[in-house]
C-alpha cells in the first residue's frame, strides 16, 4: 500500500507498544486562542515535555512541529497538524491526549465546529498583552453551542505591558455567563516573571534547567499575603456552588487540595466555571501544571454524557450514548491521495478493529478500514483496535468526505446532519498546459473532499473548471494548496458570487408526463405547492394526506421529493439554482403505465411551470464584524455605507469599536486589502456568508460592466 510506505517513510513509522488506553483515561482536547496569543508555542511544548520530541522548537525560528507542514510544504504532513496524540503522566496514572488541531483562520466556520464537537474540552489561551480578543471571544461562544468545558491559560506575562489582573478583568466582564476562577497568580510579572503560585496546592512553582523541564515546587503559607487573599477568594468563589466546599470551610476554616480538586472537576465539567491558569510559554513557565490541569478538569470522553446523532433518512434526531455497543466514528479530516486516504476519525461508541466493514450512510456504501493508526507527533502506531472515545487514523476507506459518519452496517446513524453547505463564490481555474488538465481535475476533486464546503465542476458552456467556496479568502487559500501541495500551475479568473434565484409568488401547479418511449406508454402527474418563504422555512415536504394516502406506493413519493429538490436546483429563468423556497407535494395520480421516472418527469414539468410564474435575483450576504480603534471607525462606517452595508449594531469595548453589518458579498472583494488602509492596519474583521437578498438589475448591470 504506497500511502502506508509513505508514512512509514516520512514519519519514521516506530513501533510504539502500549496498552489499549481505558477510555476514562484519554482526554481529546483543542487550543482555542486568537492568533499570536500562543497556541504553537504552548503545543508544542505539550509535546516537547511528554517527550514526543526531542527538540524545543521555537515558534520564530520555523522549526516547530506543529508548522512542520509549512516548512516541508509535501502533502502528507498535515499529519501532524491535524492532531498529535502524546502521554502525560497524573501522579502514576498514564494519560493518553489527543491534541486536535483548531483552524487559525476563523473565516473556516465549518472547519471550527466540527473541530469543537470532536473533541471534549478546550484550552483557551489569551495573551497577558493584548487580552481578550474578537476572535477568541467568537469561538468561545461557539464553543458554548457545545456546552465544551474549558480552562483558560494567560499566556505572555513575561512580555512588557502585560497584566494578570487586567486580562482576568476582561474574562469577567467578556463572559458573564461563566464563573471564572483563577486557581494561579503569577510570581513577578514582565521582565520579573518567575514561575506561578498554585492556589490549589498552596506552593509556588518554578520552571529550571534550560528548557524549563525541571518543575521545583515550594511551599507557601496562606496568610495575610497575595496567597492568602487570591486562595480566600477562589475558595468562596467555588463555595458559591459547591456545598461540600463551604460546609468544609465553616467547619474547619480552610479547605483541603482534594477537595477543591474534585469539585473543580465537577463544576468545570458541569459547565460552572472556567478555571483560569497562567505563565510564559515562551519562558516556558506554566506549561507542566497546564497540561496537569488537563487531566485533573477535563472531563474523559465518557463523562461527557451523550451525543446527538440523526436518523440519516429522516435528519430525525436521536440520543446516544458511550456505552452503546454500536461502532459509531466522525470522520474530521482526511489526507487524501491518490494510492489511498487517510482518515482521521473520532470514536463515540462501540469498537472498531482493523478491517471492519463499516456503513457510510452518507453514500450508502460499506467501506472497509485496512489500518488503524495511532498518529503522534512524528511517529505511527499501528493498533488493532480502538473503543469510545478515541482519536484514530484510518487506512483504506475510498469516497469518504471530511464530515463523514463511518457506523455499524445494522444501525445505521449520522452523527453529522447531512446538510451541504451553499458556496457562495467561484472562480474558473484552468491549467496552463492542456497535458496538466487531468492532474488538476484529479487535484480539484481531492481538495473538495478534503473539505466538504469546497466544490468543484466543469462549466458546459466553457469547459472550464469552476471551483466553489465560502469566500474570497477561501478560494485563495485553496488556490494556495492547488500550488504549494499539488504542484499544479493554473491560471484562475476573477472570484464571483454565486447568485440565486427565488420565486415572486405562491403558486400551485399540476406537472404532467405522458409519454411513449419505445413500445410503452408512460404517465404521471402531480400536484405540488410552492411558496417563497424565509431561509429556515425553506424545505421539501408532502402534505399529510399525501402521507398517509394507501394507493401512492412511496417509491412514488420518494421519486417526487428527490426531483423536487433536484429541479429547484438546476435554476429559475436565469440559470441559478432556486432557494428560499418551501415546495409541498400535494398529490401524485397515477395509473398501471406509471412508474417513478414517469413521476420523476412529471415533478420536474411542475418546478419549471412553477418558476414560469415568474422568479427574482439574490446575491449572497455576509455578516461582518469589524473591530477597530476608535478613531478610524467612522471611516470604516462611510467606506461600509458606500458598500450598501446594512449596520446591525455599535459596540464600545475598552479603546476600541466593534461594527456589525451586514452586506453584499460582491461588495467585499478586496476587503482584506482596503482595510488596513482604513484604519492604519489597526482593524480586523470576521466575515461569514449568512444568506440572500434581493438584487437589483440595475446593482446586476453594474457589476457586469454594462
Ligand atoms: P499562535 O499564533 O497563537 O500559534 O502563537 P505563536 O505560538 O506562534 O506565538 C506568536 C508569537 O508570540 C511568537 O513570536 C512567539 O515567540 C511569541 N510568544 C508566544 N508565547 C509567548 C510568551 O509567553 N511570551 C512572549 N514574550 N512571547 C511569546
Amino acid at each position: 500500500l504506497p500511502l502506508w510506505n509513505f508514512l512509514q517513510k516520512r514519519l519514521e513509522y516506530r513501533v510504539e507498544k502500549r496498552q489499549d488506553p481505558m477510555t476514562e483515561s484519554i482526554r481529546n482536547i483543542g487550543i482555542i486562542a486568537h492568533i499570536d496569543a500562543g497556541k504553537t508555542s504552548t503545543s508544542e511544548r505539550f509535546l516537547y515535555y511528554s517527550g514526543k520530541t526531542h527538540k524545543l522548537g521555537e515558534v520564530d525560528s520555523g522549526n516547530t512541529v506543529m508548522d512542520y507542514l509549512d516548512e516541508e510544504r509535501q502533502r502528507g504532513i498535515t499529519i501532524v497538524s491535524a492532531s498529535a496524540s502524546f502521554e502525560w503522566k497524573l501522579g502514576e496514572r498514564s494519560h493518553l491526549v489527543h491534541l486536535i488541531d483548531t483552524p487559525g483562520h476563523i473565516d473556516f466556520t465549518a472547519e471550527v465546529e466540527r473541530c469543537l464537537r470532536v473533541i471534549d474540552g478546550a484550552v483557551v489561551i489569551f495573551s497577558g498583552v493584548e487580552g481578550v480578543e474578537a476572535q477568541s471571544e467568537k469561538v468561545w461562544r461557539q464553543s458554548e453551542k457545545y456546552s465544551l468545558p474549558k480552562i483558560a491559560f494567560i499566556n505572555k506575562l513575561d512580555r512588557f505591558g502585560a497584566s494578570f489582573k487586567r486580562t482576568l478583568e476582561q474574562m469577567k466582564r467578556k463572559f458573564p455567563a461563566k464563573r471564572v476562577v483563577p486557581l494561579q497568580i503569577p510570581v513577578g510579572e514582565e521582565d520579573s516573571l518567575s514561575g506561578v503560585l498554585d492556589l490549589v496546592g498552596l506552593r509556588t512553582l518554578r520552571f529550571a534547567g534550560d528548557d524549563g523541564s525541571a518543575v521545583v515546587a515550594e511551599p507557601v503559607a496562606a496568610g495575610d499575603g497575595p496567597a492568602g487573599i487570591w486562595r480566600d477568594e477562589m475558595v468562596s468563589s467555588l463555595s458559591d456552588f459547591s456545598d461540600p466546599i463551604s460546609e468544609e470551610f465553616i467547619s474547619s476554616g480552610s479547605v483541603s487540595e482534594d477537595l477543591l480538586r474534585r469539585e473543580i472537576r465537577r463544576l468545570v465539567i458541569e459547565g460552572k466555571i472556567v478555571p483560569v491558569l497562567c505563565g510564559s510559554a515562551k519562558r516556558n513557565i506554566g506549561i507542566q501544571p497546564l497540561l496537569d490541569a488537563v487531566l485533573l478538569y477535563l472531563p474523559g470522553p465518557s463523562e461527557r454524557g451523550g451525543f446527538h446523532a440523526f436518523n440519516p433518512k429522516t435528519n430525525e434526531e436521536m440520543e446516544c450514548s458511550v456505552a452503546d455497543p454500536e461502532f459509531r466514528g466522525l470522520v474530521f479530516k482526511i489526507i487524501a491521495s491518490s494510492s489511498g486516504d487517510l482518515l482521521y476519525m473520532r470514536t463515540y461508541s462501540g469498537k472498531i478493529k482493523a478491517g471492519d466493514t463499516l456503513l457510510n450512510p452518507r453514500t450508502g456504501e460499506k467501506v472497509r478500514g485496512k489500518r488503524l493508526l495511532r498518529l503522534y507527533a512524528r511517529n505511527v502506531e499501528q493498533v488493532e483496535e480502538a473503543g469510545p472515545g478515541d482519536i484514530i487514523g484510518v487506512v483504506g476507506p475510498s469516497n469518504t468526505s471530511t464530515g463523514d459518519t463511518l457506523c455499524s452496517l445494522h444501525k445505521p446513524v449520522s452523527l453529522e446532519r447531512i446538510v451541504f453547505p451553499e458556496p457562495v463564490i467561484s472562480m474558473a481555474v484552468e491549467a496552463r498546459s492542456s497535458k496538466d488538465k487531468d492532474r488538476l481535475e484529479f487535484a480539484l476533486q481531492t481538495l473538495c473532499r478534503e473539505d466538504p464546503t469546497l466544490f468543484w465542476k466543469k462549466s458546459e458552456a466553457t469547459g472550464q473548471m469552476i471551483l466553489s467556496g465560502m469566500g474570497e479568502l477561501h478560494l485563495e487559500v485553496s488556490a494556495h494548496k492547488l500550488r504549494d501541495e499539488f504542484h499544479m500551475d493554473f491560471r484562475s479568473g476573477e472570484p464571483q458570487v454565486a447568485y440565486r434565484e427565488t420565486l415572486l409568488e405562491p403558486c400551485e401547479v399540476d406537472g404532467v408526463f405522458d409519454r411513449v418511449i419505445g413500445e410503452n406508454r408512460f404517465y404521471a402527474a402531480v400536484r405540488v405547492g410552492f411558496e417563497p418563504v424565509m431561509r429556515l422555512e425553506e424545505g421539501i415536504e408532502s402534505s399529510n394526506a399525501m402521507r398517509n394516502a394507501q394507493a401512492i406506493p412511496s417509491s412514488w413519493t420518494r421519486s417526487a421529493e428527490e426531483n423536487l429538490m433536484n429541479g429547484l436546483k438546476t435554476g429559475g429563468n436565469w440559470g441559478y439554482p432556486l432557494v428560499y423556497v418551501r415546495a409541498k407535494l400535494l398529490d401524485i395520480s397515477g395509473n398501471e403505465s406509471t412508474n417513478d421516472a414517469a413521476v420523476a418527469g412529471a415533478t420536474l414539468d411542475a418546478v419549471a411551470k412553477a418558476v414560469k410564474t415568474g422568479t427574482r435575483i439574490l446575491e449572497p450576504i455576509v455578516k461582518l464584524e469589524i473591530t477597530s480603534p476608535e478613531q478610524n471607525i467612522g471611516d470604516i462606517n462611510g467606506f461600509l455605507q458606500a458598500k450598501r452595508a446594512v449596520i446591525l449594531g455599535m459596540e464600545s469595548l475598552p479603546e476600541v469599536k466593534r461594527l456589525v453589518c451586514e452586506v453584499p458579498l460582491s461588495e467585499m472583494f478586496g476587503f482584506s486589502k482596503s482595510l488596513p488602509k482604513l484604519s492604519g492596519g489597526r482593524a480586523s474583521f470576521t466575515m461569514e456568508p449568512c444568506g440572500y437578498q434581493e438584487v437589483s438589475l440595475e446593482v446586476l448591470e453594474k457589476k457586469a460592466g454594462m
